[in-house]
């Protein structure tokens, strides 16, 4: 039962967000730009953002040499540099919005590990290069340096350093979104699960539970920044979750390299963060399982990613593993994040692949740019 000011005060807002992960709150970020005046929501069922956003590796990533020839094999030269761009924009949106000291951002390099069967990728640098020379003057380039230099197996027989990509710390990055939200304006509400949306009229009423509370809020606006979660709000969406399962060593010393590393078409990847080794992926050992919403971590991946981690990264060291964790992607048709009106007065921002820390800003601000034009 609502009391008189609950109702008056606490329900009507003039945007509704679900989602509090990168997406949801840089939207938020750039409602407030267009429309100061506006009242914002953010709805985030975790206790804290809990999907991709606060779970993953940090790399501010445009694409690997080896992913953007995948990629070429089913989206057009033309797509596959425009999304190159958004990736370059997105990042340098959120740098700016942000501050590089605010975030960690850094550039320590990034590299590609090009193992035998990769080794056709060499012979595509200069033609990938040519292909974003629109974007950038140079993206890659074969490093001098050598796998052995830094420590790693001798199995990988080439490195592809990609001259624009950098490395952030994630938790910092969402504290400080969190923390211009709440400077800005916007309300944040965490612990509350969005459980359906209805149209009415020129509104949509937006359907809530916590704990045992169940009430509608009311908006002109709905936006789902929902990413793997999507369907369960909107079925029709056409998004496959992926589970990505990571784990992280205690310190180490003396490690040889810094920066952040891919390799197997960016299905592994590992960075030095307060001197540990974060490194995740091993999805495609188990493509079926892995296609889940479901926060856990699995024997096959985790004993595949210590194998690796002891025999490609650190071999003849020995290292302890301190904290394991999943966070959940969301894959489709492309690579292209979904941005559209849903129906009247909902719009979706949604789906990344593996990659939504630089393409969220830029998804945000199209989103935004379709709200305005519908208005
Ligand atoms: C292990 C791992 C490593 C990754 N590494 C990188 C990387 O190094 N670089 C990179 O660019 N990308 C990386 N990614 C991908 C990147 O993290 C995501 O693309 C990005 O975080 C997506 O942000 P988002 O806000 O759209 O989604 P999310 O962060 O998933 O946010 C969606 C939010 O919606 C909330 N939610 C869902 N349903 C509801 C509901 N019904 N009601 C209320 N709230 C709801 C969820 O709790 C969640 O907090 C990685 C992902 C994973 C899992």
């Amino acid at each position: 039962m609502l009391s008189y000011w609950e109702k008056a005060y606490f329900l009507d807002y003039d945007f509704i967000i679900a989602g509090a992960g990168i997406t949801g709150l840089s939207t938020a970020l750039e409602i407030k730009e267009k429309f100061p005046h506006s009242s914002v929501l953010v709805i985030e069922r975790g206790i804290m953002p809990t999907g991709a956003s606060t779970k993953n590796a940090g790399f501010a990533c445009m694409g690997s040499v080896s992913e953007l020839l995948a990629d070429l094999k089913n989206s057009s030269e033309d797509k596959v540099i425009e999304l190159f761009k958004w990736r370059k924009e997105g990042l340098e949106i959120l740098r700016k919005r942000l501050g590089d000291a605010q975030i960690n951002y850094q550039q320590n390099g990034s590299y590609e590990l090009i193992s035998e069967k990769e080794m056709y990728c060499l012979d595509k640098i200069e033609y990938l290069n040519l292909l974003l020379k629109s974007v950038n003057n140079t993206t890659f380039k074969l490093s001098s340096k050598k796998a052995i230099d830094f420590g790693f197996s001798s199995s990988f027989k080439a490195l592809i350093e990609n001259i624009c990509e950098g490395e952030l710390n994630s938790g910092k990055m969402m504290k400080s979104l969190i923390n211009l939200c709440l400077q800005k304006g916007i309300e944040i509400k965490t612990g509350v699960e969005i459980i359906s949306f209805t149209q009415l009229n020129n509104k949509v009423d937006v359907n809530v539970k916590s704990h045992s509370n169940e009430l509608s809020f009311n908006t002109f606006n709905f936006i789902l920044c929902t990413n793997a979660f999507t369907k369960s709000l909107f079925p029709q969406a056409d998004v496959i979750p992926g589970r990505g399962q990571v784990i992280i060593t205690k310190p180490l010393e003396h490690l040889k390299f810094k920066g952040i590393y891919h390799f197997d078409e960016g299905y592994y990847y590992f960075r030095v963060i307060n001197d540990r080794i974060l490194f995740g992926g091993g999805r495609n050992i188990d493509f079926e399982t892995e296609a889940t919403t479901e926060f856990a971590i699995t024997e096959k991946i985790q004993k595949n990613l210590e194998h690796i981690m002891q025999n490609k990264i650190l071999p003849s060291r020995t290292f302890e593993i301190e904290e394991r964790w999943s966070g959940i992607m969301a894959f489709g048709e492309d690579k292209f994040p979904v941005i559209r009106p849903i129906s009247s007065n909902v719009y979706g921002a949604f789906r990344f692949g593996g990659m939504g820390v630089a393409l969220a800003s830029k998804t945000a601000k199209e989103v935004v740019k379709i709200i305005t034009e519908e208005k």
